[in-house]
Order: C-alpha cells, then sequence, then structure tokens
C-alpha cells in the first residue's frame, strides 16, 4: 500500500469487502482502497453508481488500515440506491474522496461548553467519526440527538450505549416519530428538545433532510446561536 496522505482526494477502484445489512432498508458496507490519504472524520466519498459515471455522495463511518465504513440507506430507490443494494463483497467500487469541510475544529469548540449533534437517519453517518475525535480532545459536553421514523431502522444500538459508557462527557438520545407497540424512548421528532436547552456556548452539527436542518437553523439563530457555531451537511 502506497501512503499519498500529501495529496487531495482522488478516484481510486476500491473492492467491497463486508456487506452487512443493519436493519431495513440500511447496508454497513466496508470497501477497501489501494491508496491511503489524508482523512478527517466528518468527511465523505463520491461513490460513481452507474456505467455512464453518474455519482452519489457517502458520509465515511470510519477509516482504518486502508478501508472505508459506509451507511447506506437504500430507502430512497434512486440510482444510487439500487446500485450499492445489489453490489456484491469481492465486486469493484470506484471511489472518490476524501471530500468535505464538515469537519470538528478544535479552535472553535475550544470555549464551547457543549457540542450538539443532530441527525435524521443515515445522517447519523459522519457524526461516529467526528464524536470519535472529540473524545481526543474536547473536555466540555457532547450531545448526541438521533431521529429515527421506525424501530425496524434502528441500528448501532450496542456501538451507542458503548461510546456511553466509555466516555462520561458523551450521551445520546433517540426520537422516533413512527413508533410501534412497546417503544419505550422518546416518541416525537429530533428537535423536541430543543426549547429546553441552554444554547450559550455551544456549537452545533446538522446532518441528514433539508427540511430537519433548516427547522433547527431557524431556530437555534432565534436562541442567539451564531450562525458559524452551526454547522450542516444535507443528504438531501
Ligand atoms: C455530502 C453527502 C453525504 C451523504 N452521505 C450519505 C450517507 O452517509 N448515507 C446515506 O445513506 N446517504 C448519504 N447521502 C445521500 C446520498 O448521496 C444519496 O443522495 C441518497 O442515498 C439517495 O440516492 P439515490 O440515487 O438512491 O436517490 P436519488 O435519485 O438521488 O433520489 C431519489 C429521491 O429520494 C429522495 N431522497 C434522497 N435521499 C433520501 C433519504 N435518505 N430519505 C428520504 N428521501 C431521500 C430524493 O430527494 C429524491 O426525491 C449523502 C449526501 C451528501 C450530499
Amino acid at each position: 500500500m502506497r501512503i499519498d496522505s500529501m495529496v487531495g482526494p482522488k478516484k481510486q477502484v476500491g473492492k467491497v469487502i463486508k456487506k452487512l445489512e443493519l436493519a431495513e432498508k440500511v447496508f454497513e458496507m466496508v470497501v477497501s482502497l489501494p491508496e491511503t490519504l489524508l482523512f478527517k472524520p466528518g468527511q465523505y466519498v463520491s461513490l460513481r453508481v452507474s456505467e455512464s459515471g453518474i455519482r452519489r455522495s457517502y458520509s465515511v463511518v470510519e477509516y482504518a488500515s486502508g478501508n472505508i465504513k459506509l451507511l447506506v440507506d437504500v430507502g430512497p430507490a434512486g440510482l444510487g440506491s439500487v446500485f450499492l443494494e445489489n453490489i456484491k463483497v469481492g465486486e469493484a467500487l470506484e471511489v472518490m474522496g476524501f471530500f468535505g469541510n464538515f469537519v470538528v475544529d478544535r479552535n472553535e469548540l475550544e470555549d464551547k461548553k457543549t457540542v450538539y449533534f443532530v441527525a435524521t437517519g443515515t445522517g447519523i453517518a459522519p457524526f461516529l467519526p467526528m464524536i470519535h475525535k472529540l473524545k481526543s480532545f474536547y473536555t466540555g459536553k457532547v450531545i448526541l440527538w438521533w431521529g429515527v421514523r421506525y424501530e425496524r431502522r434502528l441500528y448501532w444500538q450496542q456501538e451507542l450505549k458503548d461510546m456511553e459508557t466509555s466516555w462520561s462527557n458523551f450521551s445520546y438520545e433517540i426520537y422516533m416519530s413512527r413508533p410501534e407497540e412497546g417503544w419505550k424512548g422518546k416518541m416525537g421528532r429530533v428537535g423536541d428538545d430543543l426549547d429546553g436547552v441552554n444554547a450559550e456556548n455551544t456549537s452545533w452539527y446538522l446532518c441528514g433532510a433539508t427540511e430537519m436542518i433548516e427547522q433547527m437553523k431557524e431556530r437555534l439563530l432565534l436562541k442567539g446561536v451564531s450562525e458559524t457555531d452551526i454547522n450542516y451537511e444535507k443528504f438531501f
């Protein structure tokens, strides 16, 4: 493997080495890449999903030993979803990356007492490596709010519990918008607890549906959070 960490995004032909259906229509995929590049937690890759060269973006959940882990919602059923639902372990995949400025910045967070991560669906993907990165330098509180529609589309329950147990600064809450009988967690939308938050000295990372991001942004600005403390990545 060649270490080429000084160059920017590159096009590489990777190979799918693992594919797992985590929940209904949600896959975790691991793709091995021939070259190692510089990665900042929160960044994404662009995958070629058609013969004609059409591409779709996917956030990187983990980058280790030359392998990227991706979290793929095939629910939208468009070109990208169908391609990735059908791709098999052992097959080639053209990957371009890494891209994006949706990352955690040590200097920006220095004086913040709490960092909030707010996701809908697979919008949680970039947050895992970002939170992992924060663990190495950040001393304030880190709170994750995750909005999921159905219990059958829920995953990473043990991973989140382990993160909470291993780092006392971190806590999370799941908001189920269409819960079934027996759901014991919170019901409703991901921003439901925002009114009760003291937003002074907080920083916000929003990821997933544009509708959620726009609503959260508007409410955060009204609460006095400055625009520079609201970071977001719109998936669709
Ligand atoms: C920077 C970036 C990072 C991304 N990271 C991820 C990721 O980590 N995991 C992931 O699953 N997706 C991610 N996405 C979204 C992904 O790139 C695709 O847009 C999505 O998977 C749909 O692609 P498609 O070709 O199947 O559907 P398209 O043909 O692009 O869209 C079909 C229809 O579905 C709608 N739609 C698209 N996505 C969703 C959705 N999630 N829920 C409901 N409706 C939707 C579209 O608005 C459209 O109407 C990311 C997008 C961006 C811009």
